[in-house]
């Protein structure tokens, strides 16, 4: 990692695949991210567990942070002397305004880095079969943004999203205003921008494709002065919706059709608009699958680190995911334990194997100090977590939970004498205290602790209206409780709900509530998938019902259970 500074890295348009090498190097590395509504969902997956991840975009049609305060925040981190990346979604410097950032860090003698990103003008084309040049088509193509002078002179933001409530001077944008993914800049420069309006004429006469970042809002008022500027009605237009994200659509027709058939399918931010001959391929060039969970948002509430597997999966079937990590897990120090004097070493989760090789490293050790004990992981992901470090699972109980573990070491022969339970503080006592009953010695070692990290509150909104929203241990739905109550989302103690959904609500309460206890605010529809008999246990505590639990409690099991749901039920 180079010198302290500041580095304006590019996300990408969305799909998490599309992020550069060098930005997830970044990623890894920075102490602090700054971060918009816009990046891929996964995009902080990699980041260290202790780096300071600030949110300074917008959700939905909320307030966002002003643009001053976020190059404020900038500049105290950089100068605190720490690493800090401003990621943003497509490209930094095309609408992004990555430049202004740079101008600001110049002026306060920061040193940058500039990390291009895929933009999403391209991407969301190529995504939609849309070749933005071609030959004998097009030669040429403009990016635009779909700012017009009545919006300001919009150089659109992934979700940096200035939307400024008067405290700032101006006359003020109202929060409703922006659709979401777009930005608007101080409404008081509007009229003193002598630049503020598109050269319609100027557009209408580029030899070339033309593409527009904007809201959807707009896009009646571009065909129209397109047109009336000298643009052929009947030239190809197509509207790319969410480009790059599972749940991306595209609307093709004529120049002069284009608003209104975008309307009528409900197209919504973000959304880029390509005009020119090359749109009229998209029908021709379209390539991406039609996906089994398409037109479904899911929720998944595990710790980031951990989420990755799952939420790439679930996108890969086409879902549109929100990470709603509740919790994060934090390894405790410790010295690398003396596994010489144990004939069993039981590891219950991923996060403890790496917890527990990291210690190894740090004591001067690898993978041999594991060679005299036997090893039993809970779970494929254990497993898998262990193999990746070299070592092979001795055990790996058919049921991925302690009483699993419990039923498949009772043969072992030679019988245990001495075992080390390597896991998280607040386990289960299940495991130790079956083996102690068995005249097993047992150890338990605290290699992590996971501690509350609940997301920003419109994060939380969204997910509490997501189709499925997904559980995968019993301290997901403690942690994801609590933060939907800190977000505001909760009903009351009586068991109502809170919000317009209330009454609505009614009869899926009843259905629901499994103890009468309080009703958490998630939507009557949202469909509950737990991984398992623990997860659900916890759950009906909370009085929740499962509406799903997976038969396979790990991951698999997971997506599988959530996949025949989904299957059985008419898509939204
Ligand atoms: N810096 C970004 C653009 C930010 S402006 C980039 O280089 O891509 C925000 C606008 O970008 C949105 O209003 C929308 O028009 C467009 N946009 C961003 N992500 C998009 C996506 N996944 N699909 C379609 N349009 C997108």
């Amino acid at each position: 990692m180079p010198d302290p500074g500041v580095y304006l890295v590019g996300a990408g348009p969305g799909d998490p695949g599309l992020m550069s090498v060098r930005a997830l190097e970044l990623i890894a590395a920075a102490d602090v991210i700054l971060y918009d509504r816009l990046i891929p969902s996964s995009a902080l997956d990699g980041a260290r567990p202790d780096a300071e991840l600030l949110f300074v975009g917008k959700v939905g049609g909320g307030q966002s942070v002003p643009q001053d305060r976020t190059t404020e925040l900038m500049i105290a981190k950089a100068k605190a002397g720490r690493t800090v990346v401003r990621l943003k979604g497509g490209d930094p410097f095309v609408f992004g305004r990555g430049g202004e950032e740079a101008l600001a860090l110049r002026a306060a003698g920061i040193a940058y880095e500039v990390v291009p990103g895929v933009t999403a003008g391209v991407a969301a084309a190529a995504y939609a079969g849309i070749p933005v040049t071609h030959r004998g088509l097009a030669t040429a193509v403009a990016f635009v943004t779909g700012h017009t002078r009545a919006d300001g002179p919009g150089t659109g933001d992934s979700g940096a999203a200035v939307v400024y409530d008067g405290v700032s001077g101006g006359p003020g944008v109202r929060a409703g205003d922006a659709e979401p993914g777009e930005a608007h800049p101080p409404a008081a420069h509007a009229t003193a921008d002598p630049e503020a309006g598109l050269d319609w004429p100027g557009l209408a006469a580029f030899p070339g494709t033309l593409v527009f970042y904007m809201g959807v809002s707009q896009l009646p008022e571009i065909a129209a002065s397109l047109i009336a500027a000298g643009r052929p009605a009947e030239e190809p237009a197509a509207v790319v919706e969410r480009g790059t994200l599972p749940d991306q659509r595209t609307i093709t027709g004529a120049l002069a059709t284009i608003a209104e058939t975008a309307k009528a399918a409900g197209v919504r931010a973000p959304a880029i608009t390509i005009v020119g001959a090359v749109a009229g391929l998209a029908n021709e060039l379209a390539w991406l699958p039609d996906a089994p969970l398409a037109g479904r948002t899911v929720a998944v509430t595990r710790a980031r680190a951990s989420a990755s597997g799952l939420a790439r999966r679930l996108e890969a079937l086409g879902a549109r995911v929100i990470q709603a990590p509740a919790i994060r897990t934090v390894p405790l120090p410790g010295p690398a334990p003396d596994l010489g004097q144990y004939d069993l070493l039981c590891l219950t989760s991923p996060v403890g194997v790496d917890c527990l090789f990291a210690r190894l490293c740090s004591g001067g050790l690898d993978a041999r100090a594991l060679a005299g004990a036997r090893i039993a992981a809970i779970g494929k992901g254990t497993a898998q977590a262990l193999a990746a470090n070299g070592v092979l699972a001795d055990v790996v109980p058919e049921r991925a939970v302690a009483e699993g573990l419990v039923d498949a070491l009772a043969d072992l022969k030679p019988p245990v004498r001495r075992a080390l339970i390597a896991r998280a503080s607040e386990g289960r006592e299940v495991l130790p205290d079956a083996l102690r009953a068995r005249g097993t010695s047992v150890d338990v070692l605290a290699l992590y602790e996971t501690v509350a990290d609940a997301p920003p509150a419109g994060v939380m909104q969204e997910a509490s209206a997501a189709d499925y929203v997904t559980f995968t241990s019993a301290s997901t739905v403690r942690f994801f409780l609590d933060a939907l109550a800190e977000a505001g989302v909760a009903g009351e103690a009586t068991g109502t709900r809170h919000g317009p959904d209330a009454d609505a609500s009614a009869d899926a309460d009843e259905a629901r509530g499994a103890s009468g206890a309080a009703i958490p605010g998630l939507s009557p529809g949202t469909r509950i998938v737990s991984i398992g008999p623990i997860t659900s246990t916890a759950l009906r505590e909370h009085g929740l019902k499962p509406d799903v639990e997976a038969a396979e409690h790990d991951i698999d099991g997971l997506v599988g259970a959530l996949l025949d749901d989904a299957a059985s039920r008419q898509t939204p």
